[in-house]
């Protein structure tokens, strides 16, 4: 069951188009997360969603209801933000209690749909203290609080954890996720932060000059990414340039590698660092290759090498073994599996 359609939405700034005729549709209880640099327009399309921003062209519609033009308080909709934005001078309780106060519910009601929603957070016991009094991870919690009471048709969440230290980051990113899945609320979430996106999104989408540039899974935009953009703001990668005919692609510097799909459009090659494979000779399907640099990361080592024409790569490999010995200058035998070559087009365009 579909839950929000966003129909050409488009939101100008004088003559500068933030978002840009964006389409998309967000199933019942998806994970959707808005992911791009800086000035994408996430922030924008958000706000659009909730009411704050003014749309200039398209529409939203939740619930089969259009309501591009409703005011923020009718939308029904539950928003958290990246600075909290709790109201200081209240306790933990008025802050959770706002939104059903505003919609003037009894006081039993609210009594009963605070503690829960407190109960969700795991802030029971601390209803009475006043939000100066909570720590920045217990502060989010409060907001998240807020935002579900009312029992909201979406939940927007505007980078909410990028105001955490790292761990606490990573402790309340879980606790999303699992209060997500609980209640099974449509939710979509900003970041620029694409180890939080790929974790947290059912599907991704990749924002870039207020446009999409793909719309997937994160496992789908890992391994099919549609453009280079895509593929450098997702993961690692290595990129050789060249032409493709058929199931071959050749570099200009003149590497021939077999593609396991067919690249008579691709510009552009991604070979993923971590899908190459190193052995310590060339052979059999491993071409020579030249060891530029060795960094240790525990359990991984990444291999900086050139080959004769002047391609580089960076390859992952578990560390240990023969790998642990290799000094920069030596010549070993490096092998791209076929399936691993993924074709690009030309920027903006979708690879063969
Ligand atoms: P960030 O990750 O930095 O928050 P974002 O992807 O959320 O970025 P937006 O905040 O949506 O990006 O901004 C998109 C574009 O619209 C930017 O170029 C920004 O400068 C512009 N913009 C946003 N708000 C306004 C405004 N009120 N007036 C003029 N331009 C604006």
């Amino acid at each position: 069951m579909t839950a929000l359609v966003l129909d050409r939405l488009t939101k100008l700034y004088g003559d500068h188009a933030a978002v840009d005729a964006l389409s998309l549709t967000v199933a019942q209880g998806e994970f959707l997360v808005l992911l791009g640099p800086s000035g994408c327009g996430k922030t924008t399309t958000l706000r659009m969603i909730a009411g704050f921003v003014e749309a200039s062209q398209g529409s939203v519609s939740l619930s089969g209801r259009d309501i591009t033009r409703d005011p923020p308080h009718r939308r029904n909709i539950g928003v958290v933000f990246q600075n909290y934005a709790l109201f200081p001078h209240l306790s933990v309780f008025e802050n959770v209690a706002f939104g059903l106060r505003r919609r003037k519910r009894p006081e039993a009601e609210i009594r009963t749909r605070v503690a829960r929603a407190l109960g969700l957070v795991r802030l029971d016991g601390f209803a009475d203290r006043s939000s100066k009094q909570l720590s920045g991870g217990q502060q989010q919690r409060v907001a998240i609080a807020r935002a579900l009471v009312i029992e909201p048709d979406i939940l927007l969440l505007d980078e909410p954890l990028s105001a955490l230290d790292a761990k606490l980051r990573l402790e309340v990113r879980q606790e999303l996720k699992a209060l997500q899945r609980l209640l099974g609320i449509t939710t979509i979430l900003v970041t620029h932060d694409q180890d939080e996106a790929m974790s947290l999104g059912d599907r991704l989408v990749v924002m870039h000059a207020g446009r999409v540039e793909q719309i997937g899974s994160p496992q789908q935009l890992y391994r099919e990414p549609a453009s280079r953009f895509v593929a450098s703001f997702i993961g690692r990668g290595n990129f050789l340039e060249g032409t493709g005919t058929g199931h071959s692609f050749t570099t200009r510097n003149g590497w021939t590698l077999a593609a396991a799909r067919p690249l008579d459009r691709a510009a552009t090659v991604l070979i993923r660092p971590e899908s190459i494979t190193l052995a310590p000779t060339a052979g059999a399907a491993m071409v020579p290759a030249r060891v530029a640099l060795v960094t240790y990361l525990g359990p991984i080592a990444e291999v900086a090498l050139e080959l004769a024409g002047g391609d580089r790569l960076v390859v992952e490999q578990a560390s240990g073994g023969w790998l642990d010995g290799v000094e920069p200058g030596r010549e070993i035998g490096v092998g791209i599996p076929p399936e691993a070559v993924v074709g690009l087009g030309a920027e903006g365009v979708a690879g063969a």
